[in-house]
């Protein structure tokens, strides 16, 4: 199914993140976590592409894509990067992607590794988009955007006019970075409707229930962090469970709040935690049903 259709269909559309194995893991992890969330209430899970990974782990996020739709009849949306590949690597991972039956596909540029030093098929996820809209037209294209402004815009504005490039190439829906502050959101929300952008926007979630997870996600992709957040991290900081539980509390009432303001998807990074996405998905399920019952 069209990914697109969904979005047509449903008022709130509820999807996860896995990611393969890196380097060094098991492939197994990653079948573990889809086998244990097998049953969620969920409309379609995405599989990450690792940009800087060797051409056989960045195709562990096709057999993971298909794995999902022939295995648990649940639509993928498999993510593809400009950096690592060339311009034939990526018609051929269109071509096998089309052949297993995975037709919907996160276009992204992908993060530079740290020496500047990758081979670039293409220098934005727009230029990507139009690519795969070019080979074969059935595909459906999904797009990335950032509330807090992507790193590399001077500002916001700019960030939003360049997102514009990307929706005009053919992307259906846009999933946020992470963000913990739902008033960035709706500000962010309402600033792209108003740029003529009118594809749905679904909130990226990331649950931070580690001590460790805090520093290292805020340093990646500066998120702000509201008081009430601040407060909840340096209350239960020194207690494993306290904070986990702390952390998973937080994710509900952002999902909770955004339901409530019309959001037209949420978008939860699992990061593999089939104990988290359960818990969460549970504590949601209900209000994202009755939103769309209206
Ligand atoms: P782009 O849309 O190309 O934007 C990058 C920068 O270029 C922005 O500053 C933008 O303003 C500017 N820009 C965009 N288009 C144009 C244009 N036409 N002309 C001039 N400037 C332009 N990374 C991975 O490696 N693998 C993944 O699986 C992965 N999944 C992700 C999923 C989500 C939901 C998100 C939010 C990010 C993900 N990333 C992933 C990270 C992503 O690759 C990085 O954030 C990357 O730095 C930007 O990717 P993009 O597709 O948003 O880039």
């Amino acid at each position: 199914m069209n990914i697109s259709e969904l979005f047509a269909h449903k008022k709130t559309v509820y999807s996860l993140e896995v990611f393969p194995p890196k380097k060094t893991g098991s492939v197994d992890t990653v079948f573990n976590t889809l086998y244990g969330l097998r049953g969620l209430p969920v409309d379609f899970i995405s599989v990450t592409y690792g940009a800087g990974g060797s051409e056989q782990q960045r195709g562990k996020t096709a057999e993971i894509a298909s794995l999902i739709k022939k295995e648990y009849g649940i639509e993928p949306l498999s993510h593809l990067t400009c950096v690592g590949s060339t311009k034939d690597e990526i018609a051929k991972t269109l071509d096998l992607l089309k052949s297993i039956g995975v037709t919907n596909i996160l276009a992204l540029r992908g993060d530079m590794p740290v020496d500047g030093n990758a081979m670039m098929a293409f220098d934005h996820a727009s230029d990507l988009t139009k690519f795969i809209k070019d080979y074969d037209p059935s595909f459906n294209v999904a797009g990335a955007c950032y509330p807090e402004c992507h790193v590399d815009a001077a500002n916001l504005d700019e960030d939003i006019e360049n997102l514009k490039k990307k929706v005009d190439a053919g992307v259906t829906h846009l999933t946020t970075q992470l963000f913990f502050d739902n008033e960035i959101f709706y500000e962010f929300r309402d600033k792209v409707e108003k740029a003529g952008i009118s594809v749905p926007i679904t909130a990226g979630i990331m649950p931070i229930v580690k001590k460790a997870q805090v520093e290292r996600t805020v340093a990646m992709c500066g998120a702000s962090i509201p008081t009430k957040f601040a407060r909840l991290i340096s209350k239960f900081a020194d207690s494993e469970e306290a904070l986990y539980d702390a952390g998973i509390s937080y994710a509900v009432d952002q999902i909770s709040d955004l339901v409530a303001n019309d959001v037209r998807g949420v978008h939860l990074y699992t990061m593999n935690n089939v104990d988290m996405a359960k818990r969460i998905t549970a504590a949601t399920e209900s209000m994202i049903k009755s939103a769309n019952k209206l």
